[in-house]
């Protein structure tokens, strides 16, 4: 993948059909929170889009957000709707979520919703709680100077950013210029602080400001940007592009636990594979899982390469089915090939079992430094390894209890994709298919059909080998 996917916009639309044109900007007031001082002037005056130019319709807004929005409103209080909701409204795309910016403190906040909760500790956010939905609420912040509040480290990076600003100090704290368009409900229009309507015609990711400092501050943003660039199929900016294989370095500074909840954003939105591709492109793969890039890179039949594809293909695939996905399933495919290569070394002195736990033993320890995989899935994924050895055994009640292992449809899987990308033995995945969509009946017979099964090869190696004097 290379250049651009095909996007909501290669119809040359913006979902109304028409490119969205600026008319004469009326200017903004500037206002504050109680209690919070501007830290920069306000330069900026946006551009504001007046209804009939842009094509977000209340009716595509969840009317949770727009109780928000009007309650906030009538209590006297700015509120906005603004971030990814806008951004895919505009492409005429369905938002995931609904984000709302005001002007109230979080206290405030919750003084007008009975159903909010005041989260965070890094910024605090009201939740306003619907049912299962949840709209997020946000006071107006300020990217600030360093001081009140505010930390930044020596090396550039923002421990806490919890300094409430004005509302165009949070239009341009933002990331990228897509993502900081406000949707206003008193009189319909959107407000452009950064040329985000331009970058979204363009099919264009742009940071605000300069990327190097943006990136520094957090280096999150360069995952973001590929997230983005391959759910939306946009292309990055030159100036936001280049920085990324020089800078991806930063991602090792930046926590465990959050990595591995953008690395989840970023396999998990329905476009795993193009993620993937540019993750590798950008040099920015190799930070997250330097084991795989490094199996990867030495790949000689085109193998690994196929089963990660594939296996992310799937993923894909499972999410536009609106199927489950699990991401224990996507990290033993992600780790597969480091821990197949260390266990085939460890397999000269070890049956193959053994070998594969440890293998994943060392790899998961190298992984979790720096991506935190949680418990209640690196369990999972070494049954999912585990068992593809076990699949080999195909005599008597062997396969019969294999099946009833509750991590089997998952391992099958597994297994069916490790045979479709020239690993496994295709034979050995087609008898499982058919194995396990048979009646019992006929599987006893399926299996019992198995002609008998010789010695394991590596106990022969072993023995072969007289200084091997470990029980296996
Ligand atoms: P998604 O569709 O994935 O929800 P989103 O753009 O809404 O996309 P969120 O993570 O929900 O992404 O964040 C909401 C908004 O908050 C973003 O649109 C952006 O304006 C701002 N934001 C989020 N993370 C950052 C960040 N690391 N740096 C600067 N701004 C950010
Ligand atoms: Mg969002």
């Amino acid at each position: 993948m290379r250049g651009r996917r095909p996007g909501p916009l290669d119809e040359g639309s913006i979902g109304s059909g028409k490119r969205v044109l600026y008319r004469a900007s009326s200017s903004v007031q500037a206002t504050y929170p109680a209690g919070a001082k501007p830290i920069t002037p306000s330069p900026v005056i946006p551009h504001r889009i007046p209804r009939p130019e842009h094509n977000i319709s209340r009716a595509n807004i969840s009317e949770n957000a727009l109780k928000v929005l009007y309650r906030l409103k009538g209590a006297g209080y700015q509120a906005y709707l603004v971030g990814g909701g806008v951004r895919d409204l505009l492409l005429g795309r369905e938002p995931k979520d609904f984000d709302v910016a005001t002007d109230a403190l979080p206290e405030e906040v919750r003084r007008v919703f009975r159903n909010c909760r005041l989260i965070g500790r890094r910024f605090r956010l009201a939740h306003v709680r619907f049912g299962r939905e949840i709209i997020e609420v946000a006071t107006f912040r300020a990217q600030h100077a360093g001081d009140e509040g505010g930390r930044v480290l020596e090396d550039g990076m923002i421990m806490r950013d919890n300094v409430y600003g004005s509302l165009e100090e949070d239009a341009l704290r933002r990331d990228f210029t897509v993502n900081a368009l406000y949707y206003d409900i008193t009189d319909f229009s959107v407000l452009d602080f950064a040329g985000g309507m331009a970058d979204i015609a363009e099919g264009r990711l742009r940071l605000i400001g300069d990327p190097e400092t943006r990136y520094r501050e957090d280096p999150v943003r360069m995952l973001r940007a590929v997230r983005f660039a391959a759910k939306l199929g946009f292309n990055i900016d030159p100036a936001s592009e280049a920085p990324l294989p020089v800078m991806g370095h930063l991602l090792q500074g930046v926590p465990a636990a959050r990595l591995f909840e953008e690395v989840l954003k970023l396999f998990h939105a329905g476009t795993a594979l193009a993620a993937f591709e540019r993750l590798r492109h950008h040099g920015l793969f190799a930070q997250l899982f330097p084991a795989s890039e490094a199996a990867l890179a030495r790949e000689q039949f085109d193998f690994p390469l196929t089963f990660v594809a594939r296996g992310l293909e799937n993923t894909d695939r499972r999410i536009a089915e609106a199927k489950p996905v699990n991401p224990a399933f996507l990290f033993a495919v992600l780790l597969w090939e480091p821990v197949r290569l260390r266990a085939a070394e460890l397999m000269a002195d070890e049956p193959p079992v053994a070998a594969t736990q440890q293998a994943a033993t060392e790899v998961l320890a190298r992984q979790q430094g720096v991506v935190a995989i949680p418990r209640r899935f690196t369990l999972p994924m070494r049954e999912i390894w585990t068992l593809q050895h076990r699949f080999e055994f195909r005599q008597g009640k062997r396969p019969l209890r294999l099946l009833t292992h509750p991590r089997f449809r998952a391992a099958y899987d597994f297994l069916v994709l490790r045979a479709e990308a020239g690993e496994a033995d295709p034979e050995l995945a087609r008898w499982w298919t058919e194995f396990q969509e048979n009646d019992p009946e006929a599987r006893t017979r399926i299996a019992a059909a198995v002609p008998k099964q010789r010695r394991r090869r590596p106990r022969r190696r072993r023995r072969a080998r007289p200084e091997a004097g470990a029980e296996g």
